[in-house]
C-alpha cells in the first residue's frame, strides 16, 4: 500500500539545458483536478530525456524534472478522479490528450487534436519519488508484472505494437527489415514482429546489439556500417527486396531501408533521433506503389493488449534495474555512447 505520503521527496532537478541532474529534496507535488498523485517505483530512461536535457524540444521549460516511462503505485487524487484506489499497481503513458476531439473518441489519441505535451516535460516525470499524472493516462498493471518491466510497456513495447499492428499491418511470413533493432523499441519490436509470425532482419551497430538482436528472434543481423544494408537485405530475399521495414533512426538508415524494399513494400517511420531530413525518389515511389507511414506511441486500448502479452509470458520487456536515482548520469552516459540493450530503469 502507499502508506504516508511525507511532504518533501528526492527529485532529480534539471535547471539548465545541457546542465546536469542535481538530486534535491523538494515538496511531493499535490496532484490538480483529474490527476493521480504516483509513489515512483520505476522510471526508464529513454533516448528522448537526452533530446528535452539539450534544449532540443522548443516546449520544454526548466527547471524540470525528466522521466515518461513510469510505474508505481497510487498514493493520492486530485478532484474528480473515479476508479483508483491507493496501492493500485500502475504504468502510465506519455502523452497529455483531451480526450474529447474526434481523434480521441475515435481511438487515435496519439494524435490528438488538442495535444498537451508530455509527461516529463508539460509535467514533471519520473525522476522522482513522487509524481502527479492524469489519471488518464494509468494502466492498471496486474502482480505477474513487475515494476521495472511494467515501466516500459506503455512506450518501448508500445511504440511498435501499434506500428505493426495499426500502421504496418504486418503479416505471418512477412519479411522484415528493423533498423535500430537493438536499442529500446528495437528488441521489444524484434520480440513482437516474432510473435506476429514474421522473418527478421536486425540492423544495428556493434556485435552486442546484433547477439541481442538474434536472442530475442532475429532471423538475421547486420551492421550497416560493415555491410551495405540494401545489399544484405536483397540477399535475404533472394533479389525480392522486403515487404515491410520498421525505420527507428532517422536518416542515417532511410535510404537503405527505402533501398530494401520490394515491390508494394511499406515502411513505417517510428523514429529519427539522427535528423528530419530525407530525399526520395518519387518516379520509384509510384513506380513501386511504396507506401511510407509515420506511427507514434501507443493508444490505452493497445496498451491493455500489450500488458496481456507480457503477462502471458510472449513479450520479455529487456530491462535492467536496480539504478538509483544518483546514477542517472552515468545511465544517461551509457545511453548517449548507444551502450544500453533495451532499457535502463531507475528505481526512485
Ligand atoms: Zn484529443
Amino acid at each position: 500500500m502507499a502508506g504516508h505520503i511525507p511532504p518533501t521527496m528526492r527529485a532529480l532537478m534539471l535547471h539548465r539545458f545541457e546542465g546536469p541532474l542535481e538530486l534535491e529534496e523538494i515538496p511531493v507535488p499535490a496532484p490538480s483536478a483529474g490527476e493521480v498523485l504516483l509513489r515512483v517505483h520505476a522510471c526508464a530512461v529513454d533516448q528522448f530525456d537526452l533530446t528535452i536535457r539539450a534544449g532540443k524540444r522548443s516546449n520544454a521549460r526548466v527547471p524540470l524534472v525528466l522521466g515518461h516511462e513510469i510505474a508505481g503505485e497510487v498514493a493520492g487524487f486530485g478532484r474528480g478522479v473515479e476508479g483508483w484506489e491507493p496501492g493500485d499497481r500502475v504504468a502510465s503513458t506519455l502523452y497529455l490528450t483531451c480526450g474529447e476531439c474526434r481523434r480521441c473518441r475515435s481511438g487515435r489519441e496519439t494524435i490528438c487534436e488538442r495535444f498537451g505535451g508530455y509527461v516529463g516535460i508539460e509535467t514533471p516525470g519520473g525522476y522522482a519519488e513522487y509524481t502527479t499524472v492524469p489519471a488518464a493516462n494509468l494502466v492498471r498493471l496486474p502482480e505477474s508484472i513487475g515494476y521495472v518491466e511494467g515501466s516500459v510497456l506503455a512506450n518501448a513495447v508500445g511504440t511498435p505494437f501499434h506500428a505493426f499492428t495499426k500502421r504496418m499491418r504486418l503479416q505471418p511470413a512477412e519479411r522484415l527489415l528493423i533498423t535500430g533493432a537493438g536499442g529500446g523499441v528495437g528488441i521489444h519490436a524484434v520480440q513482437l514482429a516474432r510473435a506476429m509470425g514474421a522473418l527478421v532482419m536486425a540492423a544495428d551497430l556493434g556485435s552486442a546489439k546484433l547477439d541481442a538482436a538474434r536472442r530475442y528472434g532475429a532471423h538475421v543481423a547486420v551492421d550497416p556500417t560493415v555491410e551495405d544494408l540494401a545489399e544484405a537485405a536483397r540477399r535475404w530475399t533472394e533479389g525480392a527486396g522486403v515487404d515491410a521495414v520498421l525505420e527507428l533512426v532517422g536518416p542515417d538508415t532511410m535510404p537503405h531501408s527505402i533501398a530494401s524494399l520490394g515491390r508494394g513494400g511499406r515502411v513505417v517511420v517510428v523514429g529519427s533521433h539522427t535528423g528530419r531530413d530525407l530525399t526520395l525518389d518519387l518516379h520509384a515511389l509510384f513506380a513501386n506503389e511504396w507506401e511510407i507511414l509515420g506511427s507514434r506511441n501507443v493508444s490505452k486500448e493497445e496498451l491493455a493488449d500489450v500488458v496481456r502479452l507480457a503477462a502471458d509470458g510472449r513479450i520479455t520487456p529487456v530491462v535492467e534495474g536496480g539504478y538509483r536515482l544518483g546514477d542517472a548520469e552515468e545511465l544517461h552516459r551509457r545511453v548517449a555512447g548507444g551502450e544500453v540493450i533495451g532499457r535502463v530503469v531507475i528505481e526512485p
